[in-house]
């Protein structure tokens, strides 16, 4: 990486343990984390508020470019002044998420702005699907994260309190076959990274892990 900026990437599907571990480790690091997908899904909000059909690609590119997305240290979202913490996790996000994730300009705009959130902070840890091999291909350490598909539904569905086990699972399915088989940057392991099944572990032993290796270079 660039001698001022320290880049954690870390990318992986739903479910893995990516958001905690990401969090968990920036605090342990002493450095902010960014939550891309959150990013993703506050333009599938705006999108979904402003009446556009996520399959239009220029009115959901200029959606993109004009949104304003605000994410802070608690967890809030805020998109364009309203609060949409809770319903950008909600089944009509989730639904449409990865279609407008697939619009080319609405990732460029996205990277754009998760590489300027990262300079301005000196770098950070990010989470998402194309980190490590797109928005920061020469980060100090890629890590890609992955767990059984049941492990991962499962996780989520505890996340989420009112879907069941199987609305979830096949949400998740169908977002991994989605986001991996997508012409534009599409959710694939850096050459590089560090892959880590999360299965069986914790996720303190999953942070562990990776703070050592940080120490020990
Ligand atoms: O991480 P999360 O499950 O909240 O991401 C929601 C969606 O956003 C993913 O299914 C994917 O379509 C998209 N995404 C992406 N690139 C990222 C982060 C998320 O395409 N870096």
């Amino acid at each position: 990486m660039s001698d001022e900026l320290t880049v954690i990437a870390i990318d992986g599907p739903a479910g893995s343990g990516k958001s905690t571990v990401a969090r968990r480790l920036a605090e342990r690091l002493g450095i902010e984390y960014l939550d891309t997908g959150a990013m993703y899904r506050s333009v599938t909000f705006a999108v979904l508020a402003n009446g556009v059909d996520p399959e239009d690609e220029e009115k959901v590119a200029a959606v993109a470019r004009r949104v304003r997305i605000d994410l802070d240290d608690g967890g809030l979202v805020i998109v364009d002044g309203v609060d949409a913490t809770t319903q950008i996790r909600g089944p009509e996000v989730s639904r449409s998420v990865s279609v407008v994730a697939a619009n080319q300009e609405v990732r460029s705009e996205l990277v754009s702005r998760q590489r300027e959130w990262t300079r301005r902070r000196g770098g950070g840890v990010l989470e998402g699907r194309d980190i490590g091999t797109v928005v920061f291909p020469d980060a100090d350490l890629k890590v890609y994260l992955t767990a059984d598909p049941q492990v991962r539904a499962a996780r989520r569905a505890r996340e989420v309190t009112d879907l069941d086990y199987d609305v979830v699972a096949a949400d998740l399915a169908r977002r991994d076959s989605y986001d991996s088989e997508r012409k534009h940057d599409p959710l694939r392991q850096a050459g590089d990274a560090l892959i880590l099944d999360t299965t069986g572990l914790t996720i303190d032993e999953v942070v562990d892990d990776l703070a050592k290796r940080l120490v020990d270079g």
